[in-house]
């Protein structure tokens, strides 16, 4: 039975190999930092981590993790609702409402989980998801679950919003959907205009927070601190495994009745198991820590405009942007490969991304930047650019 399957799948996979999309691992044998090495013990610097504000190696978070592990054990082994909540869960579910200035938290084990379980119990076919062409794949597949009526703008393209909206008037309930920085291009969504349009239309509004909270705003609130508009979406959702220590977990934060609600009905919540002790305990850590003090936001801040201003100015063409992702455009798929290439023979951990990640001829690399970074590693990796953009003749 197997030998059929087993050629059809190595036919497969030779195809994905053939078309140059085929996914390797890069074993890395340290700590998730700026300075990394590699199975082969060479050292890189990593700009390719979603560690925005370097706390995944951050002793004050090993700290809290290693007290939770003694007080609170190692595992829960069931979900919430059974056996599963301890006051750490409900301490960290309180300090996300705090930070984004909400009414409650749902924690989940990932933000996969966190959208791909806030559709279905929402939202029913007579309601309409309106939703971003560039969102996350969580929020394409938990829309999929769910039997409200779909529509889709194009990214952050408010006529065709507007559009989508006017069709969706016949539906009871309509649900915007956005992500608050789309990870390719690093911008922000155009949050102002969706809530005017929000209003005009009698919708509410979803944000998935992964990629700006922590990094985007004056406090990393993200995009509801950016365009001062806190408590006027009813629904963010977010990950604990990028900015906020880099670990796992998910939650979504927003409107009372509606975390009341995915409590009682939204499946990855109810069937899949809580987080460690030790990650809530951290993610409580990690909150105080951002509460106290805006040291790393403004540090990445500071890096991010560093680097960005740096290399416009040695000719790169950077897409616009107020998160920490800087896309390099080089618009050709081979050329950004072998820029990656080349970079990581300078010592420069990037990431080339070519179709079909990205548009056809949007090649580009994505650099991502860290309050983990040092100056003299923005400036090694500015150097490094440079010197392959003119070896490649890039720049000039
Ligand atoms: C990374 C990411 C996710 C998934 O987060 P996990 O917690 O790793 O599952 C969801 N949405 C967006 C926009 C992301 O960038």
């Amino acid at each position: 039975m197997y030998s059929n399957f087993q050629h059809f799948l190595q036919t497969e996979l030779d195809n994905i190999k053939a078309a140059g999309t085929f996914k390797e691992e890069r074993i890395i044998v340290a700590p998730q930092q700026a300075e990394i090495k590699l199975a082969d013990g060479s050292k890189v610097l990593n700009f390719c981590m979603n560690n925005y504000l370097g706390l995944s190696n951050s002793e004050e978070l090993k700290n809290a993790a290693k007290e939770a592990m003694d007080t609170h054990g190692f595992g829960m082994s069931s979900v919430r609702f059974i056996c599963g909540t301890q006051d750490l869960h409900k301490e960290l579910e309180k300090k996300i409402a705090h930070f984004f200035g909400t009414e409650d938290t749902i924690l989940y084990a990932a933000a996969f989980d966190a959208n791909g379980g806030v559709f279905e119990p929402l939202m029913g076919p007579e309601d309409a998801i309106i939703s971003d062409s560039l969102n996350h794949a969580s929020i394409i597949d938990g829309v999929r679950l769910c039997k409200a009526q779909r529509y889709r703008y194009k990214n952050a393209d408010m006529v065709d919003l507007e559009k989508q909206l006017k069709l969706s008037q016949a539906q009871r309930f309509r649900l915007i959907v956005t992500d608050g920085v789309f990870s390719m291009d690093g911008n922000v969504a155009p949050m102002d205009k969706i809530l005017e349009l929000a209003n005009k239309y009698d919708a509410m509004i979803m944000v998935d927070e992964s990629h700006s909270a922590g990094v985007v705003g004056t406090t990393g609130r993200g995009v509801t601190e950016l365009f001062d508009m806190k408590s006027k979406v009813e629904i963010i959702t977010g990950t604990l495994g990028k900015a906020f220590g880099g670990a796992i977990g998910g939650f979504t934060t927003g409107k009372k009745e509606i975390i009341a609600m995915l409590r009682q009905r939204s499946r990855p919540y109810l069937f899949s198991n809580s987080i460690p002790p030790m990650v809530a305990a951290a993610g409580i850590r990690m909150f105080d820590m951002v509460d106290k003090t805006n040291t790393l936001q403004d540090k990445l801040h500071a890096n991010t405009d560093y680097f960005m201003n740096k290399m416009k100015s040695v000719g790169f063409d950077i897409k616009p942007t107020k998160s920490a992702i800087c896309a390099v455009m080089l618009y050709d798929a081979k050329l950004a490969q072998d820029f990656a290439a080349n970079l990581l023979k300078e010592g420069i951990y990037v990431i080339g991304f070519s179709f079909p990640v990205v548009p056809n001829g949007q090649a580009r690399i994505r650099v991502q930047l860290s309050a983990a970074h040092e100056t003299k590693h923005l400036d090694k990796c500015i150097a490094a650019f440079t010197k392959v953009g003119k070896e490649m003749d890039v720049i000039k």
